[in-house]
């Protein structure tokens, strides 16, 4: 039973990563075709700039899909780790985060005490630089997200909170499926395309950690992701 359950998962994950593989070459050629176009033709009439316009936000939303769906299928290949400062790469990620948290009106303050994490470090940017840009995207001008960093008892826990509208309890397990939206339509609006959770899920499980999200004290979401804080092998400290 169980080794049939492996191998439909195995076909499903194929199948997938075939699937993705195969829609980026069409995108590629679509967004070509309309830069060039544009290039061409100059600025078109309002009925045909909309259509170009929209052709081209779907074509950029598919790529990002694409891509995501590519980095959930690829991650076992990811294997190269090294010892890096999580307080370091969270402190990075609210940087890059901070154009789009100050473009709403989002302020973002990052707590972190030293450690030193065993990890693949693309992948735990990518990680962190999901849930960050979640905190902002879903929060209301003039709100507040908190990032810290703590070491216990030899794991590492890195915690994401904000103020924004938070998760119903019920579908607090669900949001880490991909294409799981609470609200379609305003994750559509954000340019989400439902698979950043999956990702961070899927990390942590490659890190042999996990990610919860639960409600913040001052209404909110907080979510917290744990990595075992593995030894380093010798000669190879941070
Ligand atoms: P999306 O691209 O839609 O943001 P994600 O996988 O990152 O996809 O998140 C899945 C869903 O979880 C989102 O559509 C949203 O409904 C919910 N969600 C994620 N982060 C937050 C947050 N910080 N606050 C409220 N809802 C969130």
């Amino acid at each position: 039973m169980s080794q049939q359950l492996n191998q439909v998962f195995l076909m499903q994950k194929n199948f997938s990563q075939n699937a993705a593989h195969e829609f980026r070459t069409p995108l590629t050629i679509m967004k070509t075709r309309i830069g060039l176009f544009r290039k061409k033709n100059g600025l078109q009439a309002p009925q045909t700039e909309e259509l170009l316009q929209i052709m081209e936000g779907e074509a950029n939303r598919l790529s990002a899909m694409v891509g995501s769906l590519l980095e959930l299928t690829n991650l076992e290949q990811e294997d190269s780790f090294e010892p890096f400062h999580p307080g370091k790469l969270l402190q990075a990620v609210a940087d890059e985060v901070s154009p789009l948290a100050q473009e709403r009106q989002v302020s973002i303050t990052v707590n972190a005490s030293p450690s030193t994490l065993w990890g693949n470090k693309h992948l735990l940017h990518r990680a962190l630089f999901n849930l960050m840009e979640n905190a902002v995207k879903y929060s209301e001008a003039g709100g507040k997200v908190a990032a810290a960093v703590r070491c216990e008892n030899g794991w590492v826990r890195v915690g994401v909170t904000d103020q924004g509208p938070g998760i119903p309890e019920e579908l607090r397990q669900q949001i880490f499926e991909p294409f799981f939206r609470v609200d379609k339509a305003r994750s559509r609006q954000q340019g989400g395309v439902g698979l950043g959770l999956a990702l961070v899920r899927a990390i942590a499980e490659h890190h042999g950690g996990a990610v919860i999200a639960e409600a913040a004290e001052a209404g909110g979401s907080r979510f917290v992701l744990t990595l075992p804080c593995e030894p380093c092998p010798e000669g190879t400290e941070a």
